[in-house]
């Protein structure tokens, strides 16, 4: 087996390393719980793939909630969280470390929990997903650097190649089917065929993962930077379609995510949720709603989605004063607005849809409820209806100052006194044709 020991040291920054020989040396100290450490998963692909590791995984034989604490200790570092499963993450001031405890999972049925028990390295890797994340690298003195690598991860490696571990791989967990498509497009590979038969053959199995692990694989998507070319793929294979017939993803969204995604600021992810929802009926999203249950923010989105095709073309009406633009616009989350702006048709409804997020969204009435209420008005809905007045009047310019809103309450206030007025009087009258005793 190669040795990592010079690919960990040119890799990592020397602090890194000083974090992972620790490791190495509690482990084999007998203890701290643990009696064995390794470098796994994503980390030791990476390494072999040439590239730089984010945060390092580390996984001991023995107790990882245990060492965990010890290693924190050693390293200055704080405990963030520990799991009853053993796993740990410590906060360092390099970034975080994840400390796991070497099991082996066993499934009773497809897509259910995994019955879980403390095992061996070499069980530990036998659990995992694809051959490139089943690599460990030891981190004891004796054996630092030692690559261990029984399921030929290397060599797939080398071929760019993802590969399932066992046949039933995705039937026990089809969150793998999500995840073979994101790293096939992350790191360039394809998959082995006995992986892609599987993929296609096992693709329905999607169907028995909870709303929760579904949803939290579409949120792993939409952080990668190759997002749109992961859900391109992942249409092409029909796994969207498999997610749920009501989820669809278009060409126009996937191309302005990949516009959002080129912003030098950070994003927000619900820009991504309004870029695949855009094409969805209000039925389609209620349908997608009950699929993943995601919360209140991306279902107004998805609903706001599909409220927007509904006004479109309203939207294109010549005449439209900036008030009712205003009170169409107003209903749709500003995710969507921001979708339709850089993606929707390049017409009125565009020039609408950027004057109402530019300007007239914020364009509110001089005076205010306090003003209002010193000149007289009662607080309560009347006051509530000056102020939508006054702001319709403010949006269609037909006041431009404060004494000119002031001036608008003046005559209008002795109309809406008198109108509500009459309709409390209407109010109280009795139905006619009632019994009268
Ligand atoms: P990333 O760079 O996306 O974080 P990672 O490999 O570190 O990649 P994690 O999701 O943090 O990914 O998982 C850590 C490791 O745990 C993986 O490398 C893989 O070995 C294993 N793993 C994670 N999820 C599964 C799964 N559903 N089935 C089997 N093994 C998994």
């Amino acid at each position: 087996m190669p040795s990592f020991a010079s690919l960990i040291e040119s890799k990592l920054s020397a602090e890194t390393v000083e974090v992972l020989k620790t490791a190495g040396e509690l482990a084999v100290s007998g203890d701290h719980g643990a009696s064995d450490a390794y470098l796994v998963g994503g980390s030791v692909r990476d390494l072999v793939l040439g590239r730089s590791p984010k945060d390092p995984d580390i996984t001991v034989v023995g107790k990882g909630g245990r060492f965990a604490r010890s290693l924190a200790e050693a390293v200055k570092g704080t405990i963030v969280s520990v799991s009853q499963f053993g796993t740990a993450i410590i906060d360092t001031p390099l970034g975080h470390i994840d400390v796991t405890t070497a099991r082996s999972e066993t499934y009773s049925q497809p897509a259910a929990l995994p019955d879980i028990r403390p095992a061996a390295i070499e069980q530990d890797l036998q659990r995992r997903d694809f051959s490139v994340n089943a690599m460990a690298v030891s981190l004891v003195p004796q054996k630092w650097g030692t690559l261990l690598d029984p399921f030929h991860g290397f060599a797939d490696a080398a071929r760019k190649r993802l590969r399932i571990l066992h046949d039933k791989s995705f039937q026990d967990d089809p969150t793998r089917i999500l995840r073979a498509v994101r790293y096939s497009v992350r790191l360039g590979f394809s998959f082995e065929v006995a992986t892609a038969e599987a993929l296609e053959r096992d693709m329905s199995y999607i169907d028995t993962l909870s709303s929760a692990r579904l949803l939290a694989e579409i949120e792993k998507i939409l952080l990668e930077p190759t997002r749109a070319d992961i859900l391109r793929r992942a249409e092409e294979l029909g796994i969207i379609g498999a997610i749920s017939p009501s989820l669809r993803v278009t060409e126009t969204g996937l191309k302005a995510m990949e516009q959002f995604g080129a912003s030098k600021t950070p994003v927000d992810e619900l820009l991504y949720v309004a870029c695949m929802a855009s094409s969805m009926t209000e039925e389609e999203a209620t349908a997608v709603i009950e699929r993943l249950h995601p919360d209140k923010d991306w279902q107004a989105v998805m609903h706001g989605a599909a409220t927007f095709r509904d006004l479109a073309s309203l939207l294109e009406s010549p005449d439209l004063l900036p008030s009712e633009v205003v009170e169409l616009l107003e209903r749709v989350p500003a995710p969507v607005l921001e979708f339709q702006r850089i993606a929707g048709p390049k017409t009125r409804q565009r020039e609408h849809i950027e004057a109402y997020l530019r300007r007239h969204r914020n364009i509110r009435a001089e005076i205010t409820g306090d003003v209002l209420a010193e000149q007289g008005v009662p607080r309560g809905p009347l006051m509530g209806k000056l102020l939508l007045e006054l702001r319709v009047a403010r949006l269609d310019g037909k006041v431009a100052s404060r004494d000119q809103e002031l001036e608008l309450v003046r005559r209008r206030l002795p109309i809406l006194l008198s109108r509500e007025a009459s309709e409390s009087d209407n109010g109280n009258q009795r139905p006619t044709g009632a019994a009268v005793p």
